[in-house]
C-alpha cells in the first residue's frame, strides 16, 4: 500500500467528486455522505481497478464477485440509517469489505459473513491494514450468526430469491433488514422491519446483484 501514499491527495479529490455525484443521484443523508468521504474505496479494490475506484461502478474482486457500485451501497446504507440509526448490524456478503467499513464509519457494531474463503481473507487484510474493527465469519450467511443475534440491522449485499427466514428471526424487535429480492436478473430492494412476531415490508428500486448462494439462497452454481 506504500505506493499509494503519494497519491492520497488525488484519491481524496476523487472521493469528494464521488460524494458530489452521489448527492446529484439523490443521496442526501449527511451521515452517509460523511462515511463515503471517510472510507478509502481505493483500498478495497484490485490494483488494476484502483485508478477508477471512485467511479460509480462495480468492479471485479475475483472469484466471479464484485464490489458493489457506490450508489448501490449508499442507497442501501441510507435505507438502514434512516430506520436504524445505531446498534449492532450484520452484513451478509462481505465481498471487498467496503460496505462493512462504511457501516463501521457510521458507528455501528459490525458483523459480516462471507462464503468464499479467498474473498473472506482478502477483505480481512483490507480491513485489518486500516485498523477497521469488524467481526468476520467465513460461512453461509443465510444461516446468520445466532451466537451474536439479535441484530438491530441486517444488510444483505447479494440477490436473495426470497425472504431469508432464519435471518429475519435474528432481527431484534424493531430491527430492520435491507435485502434485494428477486430473480437472478433483477431484484427489488426491500426493507423488512420486525414488529414482535410480525414483519412489515417496504419496496424500493430495482437493482442487479450477484446471487446469494446457500441454504436459504440460490444453489451454489446458479443456472
Ligand atoms: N458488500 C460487498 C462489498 O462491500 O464489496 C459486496 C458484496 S458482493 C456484491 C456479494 C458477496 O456476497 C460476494 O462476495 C459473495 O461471495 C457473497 N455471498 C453470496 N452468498 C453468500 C452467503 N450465503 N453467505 C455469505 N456471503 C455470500
Amino acid at each position: 500500500m506504500s505506493g499509494l501514499t503519494g497519491n492520497d491527495g488525488n484519491m481524496a479529490r476523487q472521493r469528494r467528486e464521488m460524494v458530489e455525484q452521489l448527492k446529484c443521484y439523490g443521496i442526501g443523508n449527511p451521515r452517509v455522505l460523511d462515511a463515503f468521504m471517510t472510507v478509502k474505496r481505493h483500498l478495497f479494490v484490485e490494483a488494476a481497478s484502483r485508478p477508477y475506484a471512485y467511479d460509480d461502478c462495480a468492479w471485479p474482486i475475483g472469484y466471479g464477485q464484485t464490489i458493489s457500485q457506490p450508489y448501490t451501497v449508499a442507497y442501501m446504507t441510507s435505507l438502514l440509517v434512516e430506520r436504524c440509526p445505531s446498534g449492532k448490524v450484520l452484513e451478509i456478503g462481505t465481498g471487498s469489505g467496503f460496505q462493512a467499513a462504511i457501516l463501521d464509519a457510521l458507528g455501528y457494531r459490525v458483523f459480516t459473513i462471507e462464503r468464499i474463503a479467498g474473498i473472506y481473507e482478502m477483505a480481512g487484510r483490507a480491513l485489518d491494514n486500516q485498523g477497521i474493527p469488524v467481526a468476520r465469519r467465513l460461512g453461509d450467511g443465510t444461516l446468520g450468526w445466532p451466537e451474536e443475534a439479535p441484530f438491530d440491522g441486517i444488510v444483505i449485499t447479494a440477490a436473495a430469491p426470497h425472504e431469508p427466514e432464519t435471518l429475519l428471526h435474528q432481527l431484534a424487535d424493531g430491527g430492520v433488514m435491507v435485502v434485494p429480492i428477486g430473480d437472478l436478473g433483477s431484484q427489488q430492494m426491500t426493507v423488512i422491519r420486525r414488529v414482535g412476531e410480525r414483519f412489515e415490508h417496504e419496496f424500493f428500486h430495482g437493482f442487479a446483484f450477484v446471487p446469494l448462494c446457500g441454504r436459504e439462497g440460490w444453489p451454489d452454481t446458479p443456472a
